[in-house]
């Protein structure tokens, strides 16, 4: 029988416990899993370990899931505080690339580094790597890291965690066949006290009504191709200021929009400041989005990927249904 978990490389565990203080990164535009992760696994050194901890991450902090966690974090690491505190040593999680880590990773440049993830693409970096693209969050490794040290995480560890699993799978839409050991190490985590209807109400709850609102603009102008198999669609600048920063809920519009018969893919591409767009691409079935997502300059996994590009709302919208069609096209040529 297939094992139930990845297992951990002895290089991992050895690496947390080798120094006396972990430096924790995340990476840019967090999500639920990077931030969750870092912090799960920063408070179980801490707290089983008596490591000195501080955590990273560049922001900006605008998923309305992550607002109460952002606290935590520190964008830059000042040279006077990384010579005063002792041993350091950085742990990067979920970040595919250096580039994810953001303009922090120059202050952190020359210390050992761990690199933690579960991305398909990306460059390898980091002195020693633990990277399983089969994991459904780093999260979930980072529950099997504690458990490989003898522990069992305290019901706060177990409440982070989980609402990083959470965030990653789509509250477990996307996890399928074969994710016994995922559920198997979430039962470990409602056993540590954690609370499914509170993660679920972390994810989904707290919005206005306004964000509403925004979904069913974004609805009502969605482009449709190739009858339904994609749906692309976009929000500006003007949308944000009308209907607010918090109310954006970009995981309900998937939701909503995987619901329609026979759509396989769906892109949402959002105006930022600084005339940059971020796309956001997911896919139901065997088309691979981190593919597309590439053609951009981002990247990510299969079902789940995103990028940040320079240029306006419009020609980026119609060069993401042009890549739409392309991948369409080679799914039915293969
Ligand atoms: P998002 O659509 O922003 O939720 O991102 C979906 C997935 O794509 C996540 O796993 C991200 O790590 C990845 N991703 C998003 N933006 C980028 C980027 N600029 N470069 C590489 N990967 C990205
Ligand atoms: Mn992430
Ligand atoms: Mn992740």
């Amino acid at each position: 029988m297939a094992a139930l978990h990845p297992s951990i490389p002895r290089e991992v565990t050895d690496f947390l416990t080798a120094h006396k203080t972990y430096y924790l990164a995340a990476h840019l535009e967090p999500d639920g899993d990077c931030l969750a992760a870092a912090l799960g696994l920063g408070m179980f050194l801490n707290r089983a370990h008596g490591k000195f901890v501080r955590y990273f991450d560049a922001g900006p902090f605008d998923r309305r899931e992550i607002q109460h966690l952002a606290r935590q974090f520190e964008g830059r690491l000042d040279p006077a505080t990384r010579a005063e505190d002792p041993d350091p040593a950085v742990v990067v999680v979920d970040c595919s690339g250096p580039d994810r880590v953001g303009p922090v990773a120059e202050d952190l440049v020359g210390l050992p580094t761990l690199v933690i993830d579960h991305h398909a693409t990306g460059e390898p970096f980091g002195d020693v790597q633990f990277v399983d693209t089969s994991a459904a969050a780093t999260c979930y490794l980072i529950q099997l890291i504690i458990e490989e040290m003898g522990e069992t995480p305290t019901q706060e560890e177990a409440e982070i965690l989980l609402f990083g699993i959470a965030t990653d799978t789509g509250y477990f839409r996307h996890t399928e066949a074969r994710a016994a050991g995922l559920f198997a190490a979430v039962s470990r985590l409602l056993l540590a006290g954690a609370s499914p209807k509170l993660a679920h109400q972390q994810m989904f709850g707290g919005y206005k009504l306004a964000s509403r609102f925004l979904l069913a603009r974004l609805i009502n102008r969605a482009q449709v191709l190739e009858d339904g198999a994609a749906i692309v669609t976009w929000e500006t600048l003007s949308d944000v200021e009308e209907f607010g920063r918090g109310s954006r809920d970009s995981d309900t519009l998937y939701e909503l929009l995987f619901a329609v018969d026979g759509v396989r893919m769906i892109g949402l591409i959002r105006e930022e400041p600084d005339g940059k767009c971020a796309g956001s691409l997911r896919s139901i079935d065997t088309i691979d989005v981190s593919k597309v997502a590439l053609v951009f300059g981002g990247g990510g996994h299969r079902r789940a990927a995103g990028f940040t590009i320079s240029g306006q709302v419009d020609a980026i919208r119609d060069q993401v249904v042009d890549e739409f069609l392309s991948a369409l096209k080679r799914s039915s040529n293969p």
